[in-house]
Parts: C-alpha cells; sequence; structure tokens
C-alpha cells in the first residue's frame, strides 16, 4: 500500500466533502415539488402505458401512473402535481383526464358498460364529467384505478340521458360534499339523490366558470346539453359526454367563449348512424375549426372511431376506462 502524502490527504476530504456538499443540493431541488405523488392515490393502479400520439407534450396511456414502473416521467410529474391543487399544479397548469367509465376497458381490472364519465384533475378544483349509467361500476373503476371519490369538488352532468346521470346517487353517497352542475331542464327525479344528500345543486342555463381554466357551456338542443371547456397549458380542450347537438355544434357554441381555437376534443360524439361520407364532413369541420387532436369514446361508434383515428392519425387520443390523457 502506498503512504498518503499530508497534502494529498487534505485534496482527498476537499473532494469528498466537495461531493457531498454537490449531492445534498441535488436531493433538496428534486424533493421541492413533489411531495405527495403516490401516497395521496391509493396503491392498487396499474400503469401500462399503451400510447403516445397526441404530441410532444400530451400522452395517452393506460393506469394511475405513480405506482407504474413504466410510465413516462411527464407523467409522474403530472400525478405528482395534480395532488397539490394551487401549488406547484397551478404554476405548470398541467391536465390530467382519467376515463372512468366507457363502452371500451383499457386497464386491467376495470370493467366497460355503455356510458361515460371521466375525472378531470390539475384545476383549483377536482371534476368528475358525467357519472356513467351504473353507479357500481364507476366507484369499482375508480378503485381499480387508484381514485378517491372523496377527491371530487365538482359533478358536472351534460345532459339527462341514464348512461350519464345514472352513477350519480353512488356517487354522492360516496361523497356528498360536492357541488352538482347541471342543465336547467332535468327533471327533479334525476336530481333526487342530490336533494337527498344535501349537494349543492346549481342549475346551467348560460356558461358558467367552475375556477380558473374550466368553464360549462351553454346547454343546446333537446335533451339540453353542456360540455365542459379547458384552457390547458397546451391551448383549449372540449370535453363532450353524447354530443346530441352535434359534435362540430357543440364545438363551435364553445368557441364563442374563447378567442384561439379549441385544439382537442374528446368524448362521446354519437355517430353511430352517420354515414362514411358524413363523418369526413365531420372531421374536414372540426379540422376547418382549428381542432388538432381527437379522443372519440362511448357513443361514437366503431366504424367512426376507425375513419376519426385514420383522420387525426397523431392527433388521435385512444380512450377506453384507464387511458389517461395529459395536457
Ligand atoms: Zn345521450
Ligand atoms: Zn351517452
Amino acid at each position: 500500500m502506498m503512504p498518503v502524502e499530508p497534502e494529498d490527504r487534505r485534496a482527498v476530504l476537499l473532494a469528498v466533502l466537495l461531493g457531498v456538499l454537490i449531492l445534498t443540493a441535488l436531493a433538496s431541488a428534486s424533493m421541492a415539488c413533489s411531495p405527495h405523488s403516490t401516497s395521496d392515490r391509493g396503491t392498487s393502479g396499474g400503469g401500462t402505458t399503451l400510447t403516445s400520439s397526441t404530441g410532444a407534450s400530451t400522452s395517452a396511456s393506460v393506469g394511475r401512473p405513480p405506482v407504474s414502473t413504466t410510465a413516462t416521467t411527464e407523467e409522474m410529474e403530472t400525478a405528482s402535481a395534480s395532488t397539490q391543487p394551487g401549488g406547484c399544479a397551478a404554476a405548470e397548469a398541467r391536465v390530467t383526464i382519467t376515463v372512468l367509465y366507457d363502452n371500451a376497458a383499457r386497464h386491467p381490472g376495470t370493467r366497460a358498460s355503455w356510458g361515460f364519465s371521466c375525472l378531470i384533475e390539475g384545476f383549483e378544483r377536482t371534476v368528475l364529467f358525467d357519472t356513467g349509467a351504473d353507479g357500481a361500476i364507476l366507484l369499482a373503476n375508480m378503485e381499480v384505478l387508484g381514485i378517491e371519490p372523496r377527491g371530487i369538488d365538482v359533478v358536472v352532468l351534460s345532459h339527462e340521458h341514464k348512461d350519464h346521470v345514472g352513477g350519480l346517487a353512488e356517487v354522492l353517497a360516496a361523497n356528498p360534499h360536492v357541488t352538482v352542475y347541471y342543465p336547467r331542464s332535468f327533471s327533479e327525479k334525476t336530481l333526487r339523490p342530490a336533494l337527498e344528500t344535501g349537494a349543492t345543486l346549481v342549475p346551467v342555463d348560460d356558461p358558467v366558470s367552475l375556477c380558473v381554466g374550466l368553464t360549462v357551456t351553454r346547454p343546446l338542443g333537446s335533451p339540453a346539453e353542456s360540455a365542459l371547456l379547458l384552457d390547458t397549458a397546451q391551448g383549449h380542450l372540449l370535453v363532450t359526454g353524447c354530443a346530441h347537438p352535434g359534435i362540430t355544434e357543440i364545438t363551435k357554441s364553445a368557441l364563442d367563449l374563447v378567442d384561439e381555437p379549441i385544439h382537442a376534443v374528446l368524448g362521446g360524439f354519437h355517430l353511430m348512424s352517420h354515414s362514411t361520407q358524413q363523418v369526413d364532413a365531420i372531421v374536414r369541420e372540426l379540422r376547418r375549426l382549428g381542432v388538432t387532436r381527437c379522443g372519440p369514446a362511448h357513443c361514437t361508434g366503431e366504424a367512426a372511431t376507425t375513419q376519426i383515428k385514420a383522420a387525426f392519425a397523431d392527433g388521435f387520443m385512444e380512450m377506453g376506462v384507464g387511458a389517461i390523457i395529459v395536457f
């Protein structure tokens, strides 16, 4: 063993000290924005990334990201950010949409069923958009995906069809401390669960803001139907229930509320009985309006979904229970 000179020993000590200082600084910087990434989310979420087809800053995947070994860094950041409203999440304005109820299921252990529901996180208020047809299926899917009903602040009901309002009673039984927005034409029967649990009810006649970045659009048609407009760091996004008034009509109506194009539309488009030519015309109109990303779900129909997928290519967003869209 070589003898170590006193000068060499001082140099070694200095190098070790510098190393410790650098490591300490790096550790404190990485902890600054992620205090609650997994513990608030439950433990049962999966996390198989399915697709990443919606551009550089948007991803669509399946399962809750925090416990995944394959989730992208972006998904992990978004998941941790969304658990702390008003903190880092607000500054980053990152938004996560998780499909909870749909005609197709993508995450193992979740169930497909006719209807639609999704959870929107990343704003000051966490929103459940529609409740599917069956509350037991909705809550079971939420549990598999690691989503806690008590985290919901607002329920937005798009229109008065059972496949969108059927799960309301079970959602309110799990969390009565929510505000429910619905088109004013809703019957008392549909609203009964909300009346009985003491949830706050807000009828919608005109566009109404839920918080910064979230707006319920004016109900159109019969049954009266609202959509949800999101302002994200990546642009405006529209979430629809069934789009009975027409997906292009709903998009045009929402465009009145913003100065820039709505670049993404997702949810039910109700195109099951439309011809290939009619779907082509709708795709062209959506493109003309500035839509570049499309996530057809629920009642869009298989043939129309295939057509939309081919037309939007990289802008297509795969839906189904467990799909997570990050903006
Ligand atoms: Zn409907
Ligand atoms: Zn529907």
